[in-house]
């Protein structure tokens, strides 16, 4: 049979350390677990997008510049930066350790405005059925929508075509011509492991533009944290992180460049049966193209409120919609804060979202 709906203050969508960081909050805020708020999560275990990132990616910051609010990330006791499984296992504990209510696996298919009804909760359809929420936090991350952009001839390809997000390792390039397509972190960290074993070829739509050797995460974050500073005494926008390069030099990039491999080409201009073309003529064959193209929002459940902007973002002030005041996103990207989307950054603005939704259940209750 049909539950009925089950009324919440809360909903939060998604198990990353987004909607973690916003039940911390949430939590010290005093709103009761289950009864006041509940986390949905689609994901079969704890970890967010980390579950599934390749097994040699490490962070680019040091484990106390990537912690969480309240509880330093624990040091790997390895030198260098932690994996991926360490942060895996930091979630899993913070999780554990403030008793989030997180349900999963629980996915949000839908968020609507009830029509017609005499409430001003919103609807939160799921599979393990319907909430009704005064205000609900979106926390769902990019993980889920990989983005591969379009080019003439991609379905006449013979070779293999993969999604970064599919790349397990180098294994499977051995011997083989692969083209490495993207500028950012990804397709340089892809590359400089890939051409251990494979003979690689790297197009990006810009020159890479790479950081000094000594800036990593640290510096990243204290550029982030003097642009949210900036804003706040109404200065100029200093555009961030994004100003100074996008390349972090992690010792595998490193020694790509050393080993003489980290040239870039302009994009092609389309792909053949058997490898890529570009507009003068040149063409390269090719057995594979690793697609280092990123990620767009993940925010198909919250298509019935039709709040989309032509970016495929939500217009937004801070982290609250500007179409709909009882919803907020926390993560994704810049867009929702300065750092909103890296562990360290994302503690504030999850507790500027928490501020506006006790204000609001305070001036409803
Ligand atoms: P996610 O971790 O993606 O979590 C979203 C969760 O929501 C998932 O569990 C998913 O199952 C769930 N979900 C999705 N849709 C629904 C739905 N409809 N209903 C219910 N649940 C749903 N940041 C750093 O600070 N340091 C780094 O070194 C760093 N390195 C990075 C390297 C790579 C390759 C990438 C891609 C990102 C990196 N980031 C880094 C950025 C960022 O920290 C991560 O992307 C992080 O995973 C974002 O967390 P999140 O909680 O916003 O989203």
């Amino acid at each position: 049979a049909r539950q009925p709906p089950r009324e919440v203050d809360v909903v939060v969508v998604g198990g990353g350390q987004a909607a973690l960081a916003t039940g911390y909050y949430l939590r010290r805020a005093g709103l009761e677990p289950e009864s006041g708020y509940v986390i949905l999560d689609a994901g079969e275990a704890p970890g967010g997008a980390w579950r599934h990132m390749w097994p040699s990616l490490t962070l680019f910051s040091p484990a106390e510049f990537s912690s969480l609010p309240g509880w330093r990330m624990p040091m790997t006791g390895q030198s260098g930066m932690p994996p991926a499984a360490h942060v895996v296992d930091y979630l899993t504990r913070y999780e554990q350790r403030y008793d989030l209510p997180v349900h999963r696996p629980a996915r949000v298919t839908a968020v609507r405005r009830p029509v017609g009804a005499s409430t001003d909760r919103l609807a939160v359809e799921s599979s393990e059925g319907v909430y009704e929420a005064r205000a609900v936090v979106s926390a769902t991350g990019t993980w889920g929508r990989p983005f591969v952009p379009h080019y003439p001839g991609m379905s006449s390809f013979r070779g293999l075509q993969l999604h970064s997000a599919d790349y397990v390792g180098p294994d499977r390039f051995a011997g083989l011509r692969v083209v490495i397509v993207g500028g950012g972190n990804t397709g340089a960290q892809l590359l400089a492991e890939v051409s251990t074993v494979a003979e690689t070829t790297w197009v990006t739509q810009r020159p890479p533009v790479f950081l000094p050797d000594d800036v990593d995460g640290r510096a990243l974050f204290a550029v982030a944290t003097a642009r949210r500073k900036a804003l706040d005494a109404g200065l100029a926008d200093s555009g961030g992180v994004r100003g100074l390069g996008d390349v972090v030099m992690v010792p595998s990039v490193r020694e790509a460049r050393d080993r003489g491999v980290l040239h870039a080409s302009p994009m092609f201009e389309r792909l053949t049966p058997k490898g890529v073309a570009w507009a003068d003529g040149t063409h390269q064959p090719a057995d594979a193209i690793v697609w280092c193209t990123g990620f767009r929002p993940d925010l198909g459940h919250l298509a019935p409120l039709g709040l989309r902007g032509p970016d495929g973002r939500i217009p937004t002030a801070g982290t609250r919609s500007l179409g709909e005041p009882r919803l907020h996103l926390v993560g994704y990207g810049d867009w929702t804060g300065p750092g909103s989307a890296t562990l360290i950054g994302v503690g504030r603005t999850a507790r500027e979202a928490v501020d506006e939704i006790t204000a609001l259940l305070g001036s409803r209750s």
